[in-house]
């Protein structure tokens, strides 16, 4: 795990879509798969190194379709050459046993929640064995997990795994922090999460997401700690200020490289990246 004064370079991962519909709310969410490509192309250019993905159905309801992982997949890999593509497995609305259909199409990456929460609305279930199937898919497939951290007890969860053999001692976490009944966006917690990371975790690379917005305030705490990565994009939120929209991912990305530089860092190339998160 980077010191609290790294000087290694950042990796910039955007979630340019999310599960929750969002097109009405600001019309730039890119929905089908042509939009997230261009979406995600212009977020490269900006500096964007990670693209975590859903996908949505026509009527922009979340989807499990392989296929169209896999669409927007081949479009990343040609137009944004060496970005790091990561599927999502998360659950919001979508059926349990669909959620690791997509993990054939062997992207890099795939999230992966190791535990239970509440959520706004619903409770975002991952119970054990479901749990421990993803991860087993996703050793089979070669796809790196991305462990997202909703709760400390998450982090037990994922250290679980490595004791199973599942998942490398060297696993990249998240902590997501400002889900409404969740953990809240708040500087210590993240001390918390931290230091029990170091402790039970010691190798592991790390990243803070900050839904809605904390998204700008989470990220000057996790770079002020030495964060391996920084996470942005339209999937957590939506806004530049209170008072207008964001007008693309690619937006929010240039926040977000404009947040490394003020911590006197630089911006990860996609050969650095794959490199720090432990991908070939
Ligand atoms: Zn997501």
């Amino acid at each position: 795990m980077a010191g609290s004064r790294s000087e290694a370079p950042v990796v910039i991962a955007v979630a340019i879509t999310g599960s929750v519909p969002r097109k009405t709310d600001n019309p730039a969410v890119p929905v089908t798969v042509p939009e997230q490509i261009e979406s995600t192309h212009r977020a490269f250019e900006a500096g964007a190194t990670l693209c975590h993905i859903h996908v949505r159905n026509d009527d922009e309801s979340p989807s499990s379709d392989p296929d169209k992982f896999a669409a927007v997949q081949e479009g990343l890999r040609r137009h944004c050459p060496g970005m790091i593509v990561q599927f999502s497995t998360g659950g919001r609305g979508r059926d349990p046993a669909a959620r690791g259909l997509s993990l054939k199409h062997r992207p890099d990456m795939a999230s992966l929640s190791t535990g239970s929460v509440n959520f706004p609305t619903i409770v975002y279930e991952n119970p054990a064995s479901l749990v421990s199937d993803l991860a087993s898919q996703m050793k089979q497939y070669g796809v790196r997990p991305e462990i997202e951290i909703f709760d400390l007890s998450h982090l037990h969860g994922a250290k679980r795994l490595v004791e199973a053999g599942l998942i490398d001692a060297r696993p990249h976490v998240q902590f997501v922090m400002g889900v409404q009944n969740a953990m809240p966006a708040e500087e210590h917690l993240l001390d918390i999460l931290l230091a029990e990371t170091r402790r039970i975790l010691p190798q592991a690379t790390w990243t803070a997401a900050g839904i809605g917005r904390n998204q700008a305030i989470v990220m000057d705490w996790a770079l002020a700690r030495g964060a391996d990565a920084v996470r942005t994009g339209l999937e957590d939120n939506i806004r530049v200020t209170k008072d207008r929209l964001a007008a693309s991912n690619a937006e929010l990305v240039g926040l977000a490289a404009e947040a490394v530089a003020r911590h006197g860092r630089r911006v990860a190339t996609p050969a650095e990246a794959r490199a720090a998160l432990g991908l070939a």
